[in-house]
């Protein structure tokens, strides 16, 4: 069986290191992208399983990235996890108001990180 891709899209290198490194761990395959830009570009090349977004990413921001992915009528709806360090009261609802599917924030949990991502994925498997 093909292992589920993830695109990660994350500026800061020792998180983009540490995603992957636990990702790749629980057995996905990981793509990886540092702004928005990138993220179109890897978005066009195939088509992830689930993406994990940081939010404060040169080019726009994941707020940016994830409405062009719901507006985009040759993309299929994904799951998109968002991550962010400003994790302030309000920031959660805000977030998943905006279309995202999850949060996380940082620094990450690196025990329930793939959990939380599994979780995401088996949920969105069950048309959730
Ligand atoms: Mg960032």
């Amino acid at each position: 069986m093909q292992r589920p891709r993830i695109l990660v899209v994350e500026d800061d290198a020792r998180s983009q290191r540490l995603f992957r490194d636990i990702l790749e761990l629980a057995g996905y395959d990981v793509c990886q992208a540092r702004s928005v830009e990138e993220g179109r570009c890897r978005l066009r090349d195939a088509v992830p399983a689930l993406v994990v977004m940081d939010i404060q990413l040169p080019g726009g921001g994941g707020e940016l990235l994830l409405s062009e992915m719901r507006e985009d009528p040759l993309l299929p709806r994904i799951p998109v996890i968002a991550v962010t360090a400003f994790a302030m009261a309000g920031d959660r609802q805000r977030l998943i108001q905006a279309g995202f599917d999850g949060y996380i924030s940082k620094p990450i949990d690196t025990r329930s990180f793939a959990e939380t991502i599994a979780a995401i994925l088996e949920e969105h498997a069950n048309g959730q």
